[in-house]
């Protein structure tokens, strides 16, 4: 089984009955999640219900993309003591957060941290993070396995990066914050869901799934316009939607596209 399970599809904040920025990839029994937001970790649970995982992959240490992490510490620091200690890819700022939250606890009690960006090998993949623009460090990620890649932006602005990040990706999540007035910042560290299009067809993507939709956004809207952009049919983050990755179709499972 190869696939790749949307946890939380918001950003900054979830929506009612949502959640922020996650992702469980499930690659021949080895799993491996990119992000944590708010309220992902339930969803996590309820896709692997022993809660067991072999890697966590966090983009940057906003709360968005990393506050359940700490949820998963205190699971795995209370409720499974002693046991082997998680590999953790993230910026080192992300524990930095976390500690806040448990400053009386060495957090590397609980992770094997392994600082991005980087390369690394990780159980079947080449895991390669990739410096984007955003607020604070924010690593991109490309995990690529049996020739099949799939990349991840985390937030990024608009960058030339994003074509490298994605080059030849079977599949490329890319963020779609729409948030008003980002076109006019004179720092860009979000993108547009039109820039999302260009970007991921610049990479040579297969397919490309916009997420980190900003809450109230219309999604309908920002998939037609990424869709002007990437010339082919663009699917949309959506809590539980499942993607086997390395599909020798078109490998749209969406309800969007059936
Ligand atoms: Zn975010």
């Amino acid at each position: 089984m190869r696939q790749v399970t949307v946890l939380g599809s918001c950003g900054g904040f979830p929506e009612p009955g949502r959640a922020c920025s996650g992702f469980a990839v499930d690659w021949d029994g080895y799993r491996l999640v990119l992000d944590l937001g708010y309220a992902t970790l339930p969803r996590l649970l309820r896709h692997w219900p022993d809660g067991v995982l072999d890697a966590v992959v966090v983009t940057h240490e906003h709360p968005d993309h990393c506050v359940d992490l700490h949820g998963l510490f205190r699971m795995r620091f209370y409720g499974q003591p002693g046991g082997p200690r998680l590999p953790l890819f993230c910026p080192p700022g992300v524990l930095d957060r976390l500690s806040g939250l448990e400053p009386d606890v060495d957090l590397q009690a609980v992770f094997d941290l392994h600082p991005l960006p980087g390369g690394y090998r990780v159980g079947p993949f080449d895991l390669t993070g990739l410096s984007l623009p955003h607020f604070v460090p924010n690593a991109g990620v490309r995990i690529a396995a049996d020739g099949i890649v799939l990349a991840y932006s985390g937030d990024t602005g608009p960058t030339p990066a994003l074509a490298e990040l994605g080059r030849d990706a079977d599949l490329f999540i890319v963020e779609a914050t729409d948030r008003d007035g980002e076109t006019s910042r004179p720092t860009r560290n979000l993108l547009t869901s039109t820039e999302a299009g260009r970007w991921a067809r610049r990479a040579g993507a297969r397919r490309l799934m916009l997420t980190h939709f900003w809450p109230g956004n219309d999604r309908e809207v920002a998939v037609s316009a990424a869709q002007v952009e990437f010339g082919s049919a663009v699917m949309a983050a959506e809590e539980g939607l499942t993607l086997t990755l390395g599909t020798p179709d078109s490998g749209c499972a969406c309800r969007r596209c059936g």
